[in-house]
């Protein structure tokens, strides 16, 4: 497999004025743990690029990229955008180059000079919206690599495992029936969106497709709901190319959600994600407890250098309350827009 891999040490430029657990230290653990299980030199180096800003306004508006722009660029200090999502000396170019690089790997697996890639960047982006800025993100990496793709005539499916749900990439293609939106995640937890009935409208009506998952859910929940919801979903929209919201908070040891998720777990569904659809990008969102968030990017990678089928397991035997979940979110399927023929 020809996998790409993407990062770049301008992302640790993006920093809070005081702790916070999105922090420059979390690529450096991920790389750290790539380089030791020998996985970065089986992968193809590939370039950052900044986004251009005719790329940025496919998923976002003019207006809030203005006004991000006016207080972002060439910040002396940093400051806050809201509670959670801060900016510093830096963050600008971070932002442009998460976003130009998410879109530049999308581009280059579509024209299948990759089977797939790995964009390690920061800030991440699955919530922000068209017109904010919140929970961490600034620019929205996968939405705008995913418009970019579309407008070039692809279909595109986000999977986005992040243990948040990614209320912004949601909000961008919730009446767009040419991306497929499926999210896995904690509920209840911030930031509040992600029901089940939240199916998309209009020409999006079926294209947006949410399993929310009870707190202490772990991989064999979290594999349900891919193997019963959204791997169904995938086959059945038929994407060209898949980008997955990669984040890896829900891992037992992360300090901000409560899913039971394992860094093979993840392995699991990175296999069957890459079986779904040969063309894909793995970007990177959240996982704050640095050791686990290095082991399961570093055994995501691994499953998706490796040639191998995914395993037929057993399914696994879930609590009443993950199954009603699982079993609830299912109905979600006969909506989901097919390719025209
Ligand atoms: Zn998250």
């Amino acid at each position: 497999m020809r996998i790409g891999l993407a990062t770049d040490p301008r992302f640790r430029a993006h920093r809070a004025p005081g702790e916070h657990p999105e922090r420059p230290a979390r690529l450096e653990a991920i790389e750290g743990e790539l380089e030791a299980a020998g996985l970065r030199a089986r992968m193809v180096e590939r370039s950052t690029r900044e986004a251009s800003r005719a790329q940025l306004e496919r998923a976002h508006e003019g207006r809030y990229l203005d006004e991000l722009e006016r207080r972002l660029a060439g910040a002396s200090e940093g400051g806050w955008l809201d509670d959670d999502t801060f900016y510093s000396a830096g963050s600008w170019e971070a932002a442009l180059l998460a976003a130009g690089t998410v879109t530049e790997l999308a581009q280059a697996v579509a024209r299948r000079e990759l089977d797939g890639a790995l964009a390690l960047v920061r800030p991440p982006g699955h919530h922000a919206t068209a017109r904010r800025a919140m929970g961490f993100c600034l620019i929205n990496n996968v939405a705008v690599a995913a418009a970019g793709l579309v407008a070039d005539g692809a279909r595109v499916a986000i999977v986005d495992f992040d243990v948040h749900h990614g209320n912004g990439t949601q909000d961008i293609f919730f009446g767009d029936g040419r991306v497929l939106y499926c999210s896995s995640h904690q509920s209840p937890l911030y930031p509040g969106t992600g029901a089940v009935e939240e199916r998309g409208e209009g020409r999006g009506r079926g294209a947006t497709v949410n399993v929310p998952l009870p707190s202490g859910a772990g991989d064999e929940a979290l594999l349900a709901a891919y193997d019963e919801v959204v791997l169904p979903a995938i086959e059945r929209f038929r994407p060209d190319v898949l980008l997955a919201s990669a984040g890896f908070d829900a891992h037992a040891d992360d300090p901000l959600a409560s899913l039971r998720v394992t860094e093979r777990g993840f392995a699991r569904l990175a296999r069957r994600l890459r079986q779904a659809c040969g063309a894909f990008v793995f970007t990177l969102e959240g996982g704050y407890d640095l050791g686990a968030l290095g082991r399961s990017v570093a055994a995501v990678a691994g499953a998706l250098l490796d040639e191998r089928e995914p395993e037929r397991e057993a399914p696994g035997v879930l609590r009443p309350v993950e199954r009603a979940a699982i079993d609830r979110a299912r109905a979600s399927l006969a909506d989901v827009p097919v390719p025209a023929p």
